[in-house]
């Protein structure tokens, strides 16, 4: 059987309620779809919700999103701390648990055989191999990579990450649903790190180095990227947005399948260790304030 067509996915479930499980929540509720936010931790649920809500009143206040608009895309939007719940009916699963290889092949294990066969089966990995993680799954043809970027419901990229197995009719639905959430979508084979985090860790593993030898301070580091090359943020900056301990786990994996070029720094393992992931915890290689 076809994959949905994306126009007409109705009803989806995001597993994990993190940095992105909550903004791809956010951008599948605000174009039409009825989404369940699934998470093991209530507290990450209700937190995830939040957020969403905050951002959809921010939209408001600058005059972004209707009034009207937000409370539609509220209302599409629920959590639950039930796997099960949250993929009953659903026509597009996307996941967006930590980055850790099991953890997503236990997730796509339990799923794969409740799912309809129209089920478009989506992760949001940065780097993990797609074609392992769909490997679990009856339903190989049907999975691919959606990767999408950080703030979710402001960045315009999705990285569709193809498999040898992902059906012609799943990459169209992926790449249809990317313009359907108002996304810029490119298509990229099942490669360690795909385009961009392969390119972008690289970039954030050398700045961690220069700071860690005293070559600059962060600000100046970011500065020289910001001002010099045009990045909209710095490379520590960027870090800390992202998270640190997800950007570990992304560069231990590439350690493994390139080599030396993307072993972690001391420092990025010494931060993680000691609670400093960035933004969500309040403290990373900047300080973050509410
Ligand atoms: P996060 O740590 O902010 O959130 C992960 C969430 O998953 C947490 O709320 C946690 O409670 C939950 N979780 C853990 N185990 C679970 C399970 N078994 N079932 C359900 N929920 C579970 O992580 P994140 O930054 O949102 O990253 C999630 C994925 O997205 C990773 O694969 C990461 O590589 C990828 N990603 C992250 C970014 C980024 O900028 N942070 C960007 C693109 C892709």
């Amino acid at each position: 059987m076809n994959t949905i067509e994306a126009a007409k996915i109705q009803r989806a479930a995001v597993l994990g309620a993190g940095t992105m499980g909550h903004g791809i929540a956010h951008v599948l509720a605000t174009s039409g779809i009825t989404t369940k936010l699934y998470d093991l931790m209530p507290g990450a649920v209700e937190r995830g919700l939040a957020s969403v809500r905050a951002n959809l009143d921010k939209g408001v206040q600058k005059g972004k999103v209707t009034q009207a608009d937000r409370d539609a895309a509220v209302a599409r939007l629920s959590g639950t701390i039930q796997l099960d719940e949250a993929i009953e009916g659903v026509d597009l699963v996307i996941e967006a648990v930590p980055e850790k290889l099991e953890l997503k092949q236990q997730i796509f294990s339990n799923i794969g055989e409740k799912l309809g066969s129209h089920v478009l089966l989506a992760t949001n990995t940065s780097s993990l191999p797609i074609a392992r993680i769909a490997s679990v799954t009856p339903h190989a043809e049907r999975v691919v990579g959606m990767h999408f970027f950080n703030p979710v419901h402001i960045m315009k990229l999705i990285e569709v990450v193809t498999t040898d197995r992902s059906s012609a009719s799943a990459v169209r639905t992926a790449v249809e649903l990317g313009v359907r959430l108002g996304k810029d979508p490119i298509v990229v084979k099942d490669a360690p790190g795909f385009a961009s985090s392969r390119l972008g860790i690289l970039l954030g593993l050398e700045a961690i180095r220069m700071l860690e030898s005293g070559i600059a301070s962060a600000q100046d580091i970011d500065k020289a990227m910001t001002l010099g090359y045009g990045h909209p943020m710095g490379p520590l900056q960027l870090t800390d947005l992202v998270g640190l301990d997800v950007r570990l786990s992304i560069a231990q994996y590439l350690e493994k399948e390139f080599g030396s070029r993307f072993a972690p720094p001391a420092l990025l393992i010494e931060k993680v260790a000691r609670g400093e992931l960035g933004k969500k915890s309040g403290k990373g290689f900047y300080e973050w304030k509410e």
